[in-house]
């Protein structure tokens, strides 16, 4: 009996350790306004220390940067030293963590939006909606990953024959809105009856995929809230920066050859099987697709392709105008304002993403990724009750998208 005792105790003190907390750990907001500012936070960037939430940018976005208690001090002193300012913007990042309630998924396809989901819950959810539109939902499998869990995805067809809508989430782990977007989005193509919406759904084939990064979304729920990558073993550091692993220019701008780093390329492009089966997956639609949209957070942004220049390519200036029009309709329910801009002038060159792939390779004629809410208040740590207002502000986006892609030729609604 002791026995069983004292190895339950070491299997717990294990577990317990495994799970990383954030007790005392702040975000700073600076605002670099020089280059010299600017090249000493792109230096610490490269350390494993501290936690970038936002990159730094030409675009005015302030930088925000999670540091551990003990590294505060130094980091107050050298940001002050260089002219910066450094604001406390989150005051205990544990405590954040702590409000973020976990759902539990009833079954019967109640899912409240209320809380967050874990993977294996949205997953039955996704069996269970097809389950109950036989003939019009399928679940697909958009690819795999490295420790062999599925991309799990729906596809939505009321009749054979449309024009094709694939829509991403969750490539990065710890952007929890994103999932819990998608789902929505599912849940709206089959339950809306708001007509303009009703119209938009009814026109496409839809694959629907609420997490790409399955295996680092696990993570963010058991062992860290607040990892990013894969999960594939690097030498002593895990997982590449998925969005950085697509084969478009790859490894080219920012992102790091450092497996630790958390946009890590990966060693070659396509090198994270999640990438290379989802790849291929969006092959099979190719040329079929309208629309390629990914889901992100945060900052409220729209982004547009490409991150390796800014100059503007492809259909740049009409997907401004079909951007600006989604923004103008997002804004209306609840005044939340985003930017818009290609990924290289809204935030940073950065190459190797997903939206920058799919451009490249099929042309799509509307490719473009959100940046979800909020604008760093609590970042990637979105309270729960306002999942179902971004939810909402995000449909109305949509349909301003399609209306206005429409005036374009881009799409054929009805
Ligand atoms: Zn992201």
């Amino acid at each position: 009996m002791k026995l069983i005792f004292l190895f339950l105790l070491a299997a717990w003190s294990v577990c317990a350790e495994d799970v990383a907390r954030f007790e005392g750990y702040k975000v700073f907001r600076m605002s670099p306004k020089t280059q010299e500012q600017k090249d000493l936070l792109l230096n610490l960037a490269t350390s494993d220390d501290l936690d970038f939430w936002t990159e730094v940018n030409n675009a005015g976005i302030p930088v925000d940067v999670m540091v551990k208690p003990e590294d505060q001090k130094a980091f107050t002193n050298a940001m002050l030293k260089n002219g910066m300012n450094p604001e406390i913007f989150i005051e205990d990042v544990q405590s954040l963590i702590e409000t973020q309630t976990v759902g539990k998924y009833a079954g019967n396809r109640e899912m409240t939006w209320n809380s967050y989901y874990t993977l294996i819950e949205i997953y039955q959810w996704l069996d269970d909606v097809a389950a109950a539109n036989p003939g019009v939902v399928s679940v697909v499998e958009g690819g795999v990953t490295s420790q062999a869990r599925q991309i799990k995805g729906v596809k939505i067809a009321k009749s054979p024959g449309k024009r094709v809508v694939v829509i991403e989430g969750g490539i990065h782990a710890r952007e929890w809105i994103s999932p819990a977007t998608v789902t929505w989005i599912i849940n709206e193509i089959l339950t809306s009856t708001n007509p303009a919406f009703r119209k938009v759904a009814d026109s496409f084939e839809w694959h629907l995929f609420p997490s790409t990064n399955p295996d680092g979304y696990v993570y963010t729920f058991t062992n860290n809230r607040m990892w990013r990558k894969t999960r594939k073993q690097y030498g002593i550091c895990a997982g590449a920066d998925p969005n950085r692993n697509w084969d478009a220019h790859w490894m080219e701008q920012g992102t790091s050859s450092q497996p630790c780093s958390d946009t890590y390329g990966g060693p070659s492009a396509f090198s994270e099987v999640e990438t290379s089966s989802f790849s291929s997956y969006i092959k099979t639609l190719g040329s079929r697709m309208d629309a390629y949209i990914s889901f992100h957070s945060y900052s409220q942004l729209l982004l547009l392709p490409y991150g390796h220049t800014s100059a503007p390519l492809d259909n740049y200036s009409e997907m401004i105008q079909i951007g600006k029009a989604a923004l103008t309709a997002l804004a209306k329910r609840y005044g939340t304002s985003y930017e818009i801009g290609n990924i290289a002038e809204a935030i940073y060159p950065a190459t190797g993403g997903t939206i920058d792939w799919i451009k490249q390779e099929f042309k799509t004629p509307i490719v473009i990724a959100y940046e979800l809410r909020d604008t760093g208040r609590y970042g990637f740590l979105l309270p729960t009750d306002q999942i179902i207002p971004n939810n909402e502000e995000v449909i109305d986006s949509l349909i301003a998208m399609f209306e206005e892609g429409e005036k374009f030729g881009y799409v054929t609604l009805g």
